[in-house]
């Protein structure tokens, strides 16, 4: 069984970052050390102000005691991180780490806006993060950020994608996820060949915890040795899955996360 480190917010109702990518990993298998970067009563879309508890005293104790204990890990995943100081903390222990996998999802805007409490200094340290990374999985908003190009409705995939590629390590993959191709919602990522794009066709409506939920599945099939290509077209299957369960659900509350019962039962069939 493989170790993997977890690093984002644990939203203690929603159903999204953390309480997702627990099931999914545990159903692929992983042992998941899940390391909250901070606690929220509930994820910040439409219950109004969380009660927040930041763990940047924390995050320092939990690395001593890991360090002191030998622990060690085989894949690492970083969500929503939200402090430069946490950025740091994380960089600074991930650096002592030989992962054979790190994926960063650089959660810090959309819509062409960073989100509230980010500014230029929070940019800069994703910028640092990222350098680290194996693949990072921005969205159009995220990777414009880190590229310094400005966000426009005339997207230059090509362009963007290999600006966003002169941050990384060689060898490590952007991978922007929300792109728009046709009626297809997916991936996007620049090979040798050009860009590359893997989608499903785009459902009715909006759901908290897609990218999370997407991210963790990325991961956890590249740290199986699925390749990139292959990762990404069963993810986009499964996030289709969840989409589609949670519409026929009709729920009355939308505020919940994406139903994960039928794609924790396409992991589960994957063997
Ligand atoms: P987030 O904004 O939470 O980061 P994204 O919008 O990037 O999430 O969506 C992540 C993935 O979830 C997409 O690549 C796609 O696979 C799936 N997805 C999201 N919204 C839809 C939708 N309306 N219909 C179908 N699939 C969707
Ligand atoms: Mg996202």
């Amino acid at each position: 069984m493989s170790s993997i480190l977890v690093a984002e917010d644990l939203s203690a109702v929603g159903g999204i970052s953390l309480s997702a990518a627990l099931p999914v990993l545990t159903a692929m298998d992983y042992q998941v050390a899940a390391l909250p970067t901070t606690l929220l009563s509930t994820h910040t879309s439409g219950y109004g102000q969380p009660a927040v508890v930041d763990l940047a005293t924390w995050l320092p104790q939990v690395f001593k005691h890991w360090t002191t204990a030998q622990l060690a890990f085989q894949q690492g995943l970083i969500g929503y991180v939200g402090s430069v100081e946490r950025c740091q903390l994380l960089q600074d222990y991930l650096v002592t780490q030989k992962l054979a996998l790190l994926v960063i999802d650089p959660v810090m805007g959309d819509l062409g806006k960073l989100y509230t409490g980010f500014d230029d200094r929070y940019v800069a340290a994703m910028r640092q993060l990222v350098q680290l990374a194996d693949v990072i999985l921005p969205n159009v908003t995220e990777a414009c950020l880190l590229a310094s190009v400005p966000y426009t409705e005339a997207l230059n995939l090509p362009q963007l994608l290999a600006a966003c590629q002169k941050l990384l390590k060689p060898g490590a993959h952007v991978v922007i996820t929300d792109v728009t191709q046709n009626d297809q919602i997916g991936c996007a990522w620049l090979t040798p060949d050009g860009v590359q794009f893997v989608g499903e066709p785009r459902l009715a409506g909006h759901y908290n915890g897609t990218g999370d939920t997407l991210a963790a599945v990325i991961t956890g099939l590249l740290g199986r040795g699925f390749s990139l290509t292959r990762s990404l077209e069963l993810a986009n299957q499964w996030l289709h899955i969840a989409v589609a369960e949670t519409l026929s659900e009709h729920r009355s509350d939308g505020r919940q996360g994406v139903a994960l019962g039928g794609l924790l039962r396409a992991i589960l069939t994957l063997g």
